[in-house]
């Protein structure tokens, strides 16, 4: 087991604990089955921006509501992002976070796009750090279980100008999860939006902001309504090669057992999980291939046998398989709809890792307690 030596700034969070934390058996009976981003712990990490003072008051304090003058600059603009990252408990009870300098990297990158003020990544693990160690009984263990952590930063300036916000707050907030498919991984149906995109050329479809989520909200509803789970989007410019879903990266396996994820293209979110695989895949000596994706072609080769799976992937679900893949004018099955070998196995090593029961070649797991 390796730890990456990054320097955080934990230490300087004034850690002010809520006088009423949840009682020890509500949080055990949280942690049984907690359902996907409904149960927050006892604390939140918390940083303030003014422009001028920069990045101050490093605190974790009482979870609770924000008060928002109703002129906040993200209520208006949605000048906002966020993060999604997992720690998970091991056996021997310590616990660990997967490659947390991506995702400050990402944020930093997110946080430039929004014309949103750039946190330090020391800032950005001292804050996960002070808010686990702070909720630290809020762990799960077992299962395939862990305390989701989402880092978000927001515009807070009351003002309704249309320009970059000078003050902003920075939060780490955790919720306890079980795993994402309770029954054992379940391939989903995917349905191709052929009439709405999520994100456009020069957009901001390579930060993780909210209002790229708000994008796909209605598209992904009109999707469940044609009787399938989630959305995958085309390309704005062409309306022809695949990105991305809602808020997963997307993967085909050929028969000949070569992988091909759909190349960063500007639109698409450049995955910690999609890094982790493509290095994972290559290692086992798969040829793996970024590259465009037609859909056109996806579909002739699924029809043909030529590609066996499909599957998507990100943080909350790890890795999902696609049985299923419909559109206006088609509809097909994945192989036999089943999760394939490939991307079984991938889900396995991947998982082990991060659940230190694998060895972690590439040192990518950090801990936290
Ligand atoms: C967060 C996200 C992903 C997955 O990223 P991970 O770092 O693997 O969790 C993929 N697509 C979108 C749009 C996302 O917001």
């Amino acid at each position: 087991m390796s730890t990456v030596a990054s320097s955080t700034s934990a230490e300087l969070f004034d850690v002010r604990r809520t006088d009423t934390p949840t009682p020890a058996a509500d949080r055990e009976a949280a942690l049984v089955s907690p359902k996907f981003g409904t149960v927050f712990t006892d604390h939140m990490a918390r940083i303030s921006y003014l422009h001028g003072t920069g990045w101050h008051d490093r605190r974790v304090e009482k979870y609770g509501p924000l008060l928002l003058d109703p002129a906040t600059a993200v209520l208006h603009y949605a000048q906002e992002i966020f993060e999604g990252l997992k720690a998970y408990r091991h056996e021997d009870g310590s616990v660990w976070t997967f490659r947390p300098e991506a995702n400050a990297a990402r944020f930093a990158r997110s946080a430039r796009r929004l014309a949103l003020p750039e946190l330090s990544e020391a800032d950005f693990l001292g804050a996960i750090e002070a808010l686990v160690a702070a909720d630290l009984d809020w762990v799960p263990a077992g299962g395939e279980k862990s305390l989701y952590l989402r880092p978000f930063m927001y515009a807070s300036e009351s003002f309704l100008g249309v320009r970059p916000s000078l003050e902003a707050e920075f939060l780490v907030i955790a919720s306890p999860v079980g795993p994402y498919f309770a029954g054992g991984v379940k391939p989903v149906s995917i349905w191709v939006a052929e009439d709405y995109h999520r994100a456009g050329a020069g957009g901001t479809g390579a930060a993780k902001c909210g209002g790229n989520y708000a994008a796909s909200l209605l598209p992904q509803q009109q999707a469940y309504d044609k009787g399938f789970e989630q959305v995958c989007f085309l390309d704005a410019s062409t309306n022809t090669f695949v990105e991305e879903l809602g808020g997963m990266n997307v993967f085909t396996v050929r028969a000949d057992g070569s992988v091909v994820t759909p190349a960063l293209s500007g639109s698409i979110l450049e995955g910690v999980t999609r890094s982790s695989i493509l290095r994972l895949l290559a290692d086992a000596g798969h040829e793996v291939r970024e590259a465009e994706l037609p859909l056109a072609q996806l579909r002739a080769d699924i029809a043909s046998g030529a590609v066996r799976e499909v599957f998507a992937c990100g943080t909350a679900a790890v890795i999902t398989p696609i049985g299923r893949l419909g559109g206006a004018d088609f509809d097909l099955t994945v192989a036999d709809g089943g999760a394939g070998d490939v991307t079984s196995r991938v889900r396995e090593q991947l998982t082990d890792i991060q659940y230190g029961r694998g060895a972690d070649p590439h040192g990518w797991m950090h801990r936290l307690a």
